[in-house]
């Protein structure tokens, strides 16, 4: 049997990478990545980039039940936690599905403690005089259009009485 090495970030999924091949014809200059789906049990290609974007490593303490989504996938009930992991998408380091309440608190502690580092990182990069001035712009930008677009529709015929949009004031 074929060991799962990746997972659909958002679809989740069992996939086993093949190998990488340079891109002919219409995806010349392409690097292209072949897979496995092995809930499919079918082999297909992707570009890397697509592939770097939508899929991830499988880690040691993924949920093999539902390969990390924290979805119930085996009733295919995406309302309802896995059952393998009670919604978590992570067991314990040593793969196997937590026994007890305290269990699952130590692997809920472990996703809080990554994301709470993760955040702290993130914030770095935000306060970053450089980030800011983009963030700044971006938001300039954003005010511009939105100015722009109320003026247009104040200025624009209505299908009210008398042909204008009655805008309140
Ligand atoms: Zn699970």
């Amino acid at each position: 049997m074929t060991k799962p090495t990746h997972t659909h970030i958002t679809h989740g999924g069992r996939f086993s990478w093949v190998g990488e091949q340079q891109g002919g014809g219409a995806l010349e200059g392409q690097t292209l990545v072949c897979y496995l789906d092995l809930d499919k049990d079918l082999k297909s290609i992707t570009t890397l980039e697509d592939w770097q974007q939508h899929w991830r490593k499988i880690e040691p303490d993924d949920c093999t039940v539902c390969m990390g989504t924290g979805r119930d996938s085996i009733k295919g009930n995406a309302t309802k936690p896995c059952g393998g992991c009670y919604g978590l998408g992570k067991i314990r380091p040593d793969g196997e599905t937590p026994a007890d309440r305290w269990q699952l608190a130590e692997i809920a502690g472990g996703i809080i403690a990554r994301q709470r580092q993760e955040i702290g990182r993130l914030r770095q990069i935000e306060a970053l005089p450089e980030v800011r001035e983009i963030l700044d712009k971006q938001r300039d930008a954003q005010n511009e259009t939105i100015a722009r677009q109320e003026q247009k529709w104040r200025a624009g015929r209505g299908h009210g009485p008398g042909g204008q949009r009655a805008t309140g004031d």
